[in-house]
């Protein structure tokens, strides 16, 4: 029988395992073909795990001893900063290479357990620093939708692979935007958690009160899946919460949510007309659908991006002093200790890496901390009170999660700042510590290509629920 892998959610790929339609096998063998065939163009994967039908085989014994969960036989992949025991992990980096994973990441160990197939490592920017995969030490990862646009990033490879059928599901993280914007460039959905909803254990750290694991999937129902089996305290990142952290928003069962839309910061000739559009029609939608749109006020929100842009490299630039050429990966020797740190450093890091590490140097220096971390610091305790006051309005807030679709290849290499604009939606979520939810929505006709757009929703700290409830709505799930 041939997998129809186009319309396979994680839900009827169990089904169809369950009833015996095909084996966990024969679906892993389907997305290795898949692989085979599209990612000498796509460049989503950097491995692919040569025991992948190893691992299906032992998900179908527990298939047919009857003791296989909602997970069991789904294949899928891993970004290359989440750590699998034994496996390589690299984070794009070149300092990695050669690095294997001494533990696995909790979010993966979970999966493992309940069943996964792992496929592959998937592609990133180096250290998850960037937004179109361009700063891999391993080639830049293609858009599916036209190979001369990029997938996003800084999980591009993950998004990618779910969107050329080549996985059912992929792990990426999310700092800035890191999952949300390549889903939206390359149509699938892309869920950034709760701060601490998901274990950090295992995921190369980038600006660790910012990142979180997270899914990326073809739909709402499959991200809800992967997050409730990912999701939970673990005893190795303290930063976690539990299911109950946060009280329910109380409402009756089935009562239609209130959307509040930031209008004023919408306004702007930043965002591309098509996204505009979709973005209204997604609207329009959830109207028809008995939901209320209400305008909203964000007083601060124009500053999420200076204070994401302060803290995030403040905090990249004390995380990456670990890769110091002794206790990971490359070492090129000096005359003395000094000098090998140096020089492996100078020969492991990409551009974007040390850019990160001077800024952050930089606002954290004596003199400049007053001036730059500490006011970006209080900046963040007022945005995240603009959310909270609104939130006591509305149940969601909706912008598009990207100012356009996927851009060229090239076309923001050369303007740091130009990139940096990318991530005006996506950064609050993080600075605020809110779960948020890309799904796409609507798409643009650019040079014979349809390239997609993407919606996000972002929901009160534990509301993941909400960004579920009103996702499948809109999709139809
Ligand atoms: N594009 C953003 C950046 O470059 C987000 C990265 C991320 O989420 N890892 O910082």
């Amino acid at each position: 029988m041939k997998i129809d892998l186009k319309n396979l959610s994680i839900e009827k790929a169990a089904r169809g395992l369950r009833q015996g339609d095909f084996t966990a096998v024969e679906l892993t063998q389907a997305c290795l073909d898949q692989i085979q065939a599209a990612n000498p163009g796509v460049n989503a994967y950097l491995e692919v795990f040569a025991d992948a039908l190893d691992q299906a085989k032992r998900a179908d014994e527990k298939l047919k001893a009857g003791t296989a969960g909602p997970l069991t036989g789904i294949p899928g992949a891993i970004k290359d900063n989440i750590m699998l025991k034994g496996r390589r992990a690299g984070a794009a980096s070149k300092i990695l290479e050669g690095y294997t994973a001494t533990y696995d990441a909790t979010a993966a160990a979970k999966l493992t357990e309940a069943g996964v197939v792992w496929l592959g490592r998937t592609n990133m920017d180096e250290f998850a620093m960037g937004g179109s995969t361009e700063n891999s030490a391993y080639g830049v990862t293609k858009n599916p939708h036209d190979l001369s646009r990029v997938a996003g990033g800084s999980s591009g490879g993950s998004a990618a692979a779910v969107a050329m059928e080549g996985a059912l599901f992929a792990l990426g993280s999310d700092t800035g935007g890191s999952i949300r914007q390549p889903a939206s460039f390359c149509g699938v959905v892309g869920l950034k958690p709760t701060y601490g909803a998901i274990s950090r254990y295992g995921l190369m750290a980038m600006g660790s009160s910012l990142d979180q694991i997270g899914p990326i999937g073809r739909t709402v129902g499959d991200c809800q899946v992967l997050f409730e089996a990912m999701r939970g305290r673990d005893r190795r990142d303290s930063t976690t919460i539990s299911e109950n952290t946060y009280a329910a928003p109380r409402r009756e069962k089935g009562t239609p949510l209130t959307i509040g839309v930031p209008r004023h910061f919408l306004s702007g000739d930043g965002l591309d007309p098509a996204a505009r559009e979709a973005f209204e029609k997604a609207l329009a939608e959830f109207e028809a659908k008995g939901y209320q749109i209400r305008d909203i006020e964000l007083p601060n929100i124009a500053y999420a991006l200076m204070v994401y842009y302060i803290v995030m490299p403040a905090e990249v630039s004390s995380n990456m002093a670990r890769f110091d050429g002794v206790k990971y990966g490359l070492h090129v020797d000096g005359r003395d200790g000094i000098e090998d740190y140096f020089r492996t450093r100078r020969a492991g890091l990409g551009r974007e890496v040390v850019r990160r590490i001077l800024l952050g140097t930089y606002v954290l220096s004596a003199g400049y901390h007053d001036a730059y971390y500490n006011r970006a610091n209080a900046m963040r305790r007022l945005i995240t009170e603009d959310f909270e006051k609104a939130f006591q309005a509305v149940d969601l807030v909706a912008t598009p999660t990207t100012p356009g679709p996927a851009f060229k290849i090239g076309e923001k290499t050369g303007d740091p700042v130009a990139m940096y604009l990318e991530d005006i939606f996506t950064v609050t979520a993080n600075i605020t510590g809110l779960p948020a939810l890309s799904v796409p929505y609507g798409s643009t006709e650019r040079d014979g290509h349809t390239l997609p757009l993407g919606l996000q929703l972002t929901a009160r700290a534990g509301a993941e629920a909400d960004l579920f409830t009103a996702g499948k709505l809109l999709l139809g799930e």
